[in-house]
């Protein structure tokens, strides 16, 4: 059986031009810089973001750590969402590993870290004191509906870490489907950033892979603590010539997903038993919860959602998150609606 997968964005399998370039693909050793697909690849990813060069990195998890390592020491203070994927989802990674002690500030529901927040979290000199090294957003704020935050907001951060002297990092795991969502350029939601992480792997269709951009300087740090961690690899121009087809292909199809996340969105509201979010369908996610009369279980869903054809996963204990990607059509959409309409009447 076929399913239609809205899991996660992350279940992108690569297309078939994808594979014909990774099969034909020209290689060499990447720990040397010798791969000339990859080398390739770097120079698109930095000019496409706006930086001086970028770092092809096994998952985005390991570019958010590069980044924290190489812009803190230990002991040092990194000011993260409390609904981050830095701070909840990369088993803890940044203290684990750098010593850097994360200083968590709320998200709002519209995904943003209050700017008074983040500037009150900002530690004073004192023998009592962390030293506050830099400040973390993420966009689209997956946790809070794949919201994107805009380019004025990110500037303003920008502006509160340099009059601060700290560094700023964006892990923009999906900072392509804000750029889609808000209809402007990457490069205005990166140009106030030292550091932006971003997904090939994601709604970007690419089987493995992420990208670090930043300074020249700071690559070439961040190239050697992905030694460091392991995360030098050979031949790996098998993988980056997919994610070449990801930055010219996909970006400009990003819409036709956030299109149908909100035609799923449409479609679930008239579903009776859910309860929808209000930032929903402003990306490429759909939050909702059970309604309190609904005596199913999330698990129970899921199984008679299958036998339906249709994968979906849990976001909480009464909670769900649908995500559109390049492999889920309108028909697709269509069987996840009546699906969930069926299951619950
Ligand atoms: C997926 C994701 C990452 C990193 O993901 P990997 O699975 O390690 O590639 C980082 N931040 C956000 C917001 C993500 O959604």
């Amino acid at each position: 059986m076929e399913y239609i997968d809205l899991r996660s964005d992350t279940v992108t399998k690569p297309t078939p031009e994808m594979r014909e370039a990774m099969a034909e693909a020209e290689v060499g050793d990447d720990v040397y810089m010798d791969d000339p697909t990859v080398n390739k690849l770097q120079v698109k990813a930095a000019s496409m973001l706006g930086k001086e060069d970028s770092l092809f990195v096994p998952s985005g998890t390991m570019g958010n750590l590069l980044a924290l390592l190489v812009h803190c020491k230990r002991g040092d203070e990194a000011i993260v969402g409390d609904k981050s994927h830095i701070y909840i989802n990369e088993a803890g990674g940044m203290s684990a590993l750098g010593g850097i002690h994360p200083r968590p500030v709320i998200n709002q529901r519209d995904g943003t870290l209050a700017l008074d927040d983040i500037r009150a979290s900002i530690q004073t000199e004192d023998v009592h004191h962390t030293i506050t090294r830099l400040i973390c957003i993420e966009n689209t704020q997956n946790v809070c509906g794949g919201v994107p935050l805009s380019a004025e907001y990110t500037a303003q951060v920008g502006k509160i870490a340099k009059d601060n002297g700290l560094s700023f990092h964006i892990d923009g795991a999906r900072i392509f489907n804000a750029a889609a969502a808000l209809n402007v350029d990457v490069k205005e939601l990166a140009a106030p950033a030292d550091s932006v992480m971003f997904c090939l792997s994601k709604g970007l269709v690419a089987p493995v892979g992420s990208m670090l951009v930043g300074t020249r300087k700071f690559i070439a740090r961040a190239r050697h603590l992905r030694k460091m961690l392991g995360g030098g690899m050979r031949q790996v121009g098998v993988l980056a010539a997919a994610g070449l087809i990801s930055l010219e292909k996909m970006p400009g199809r990003l819409g036709q997903d956030h299109a149908r996340a909100k035609n799923l969105f449409e479609g679930l509201k008239q579903v009776k038993g859910l309860k929808l979010d209000a930032t929903e369908g402003s990306s490429n996610m759909v939050y909702f919860d059970l309604a309190d009369h609904i005596r199913l279980t999330v698990d129970e869903i899921i199984v008679e959602m299958k036998k339906r054809g249709v994968l979906v996963d849990w976001a909480g204990p009464r909670r769900f998150r649908l995500v559109t990607h390049y492999w889920v059509d309108d028909t697709g959409v269509d069987k996840a609606i009546k699906g969930l309409a069926d299951i619950l009447k």
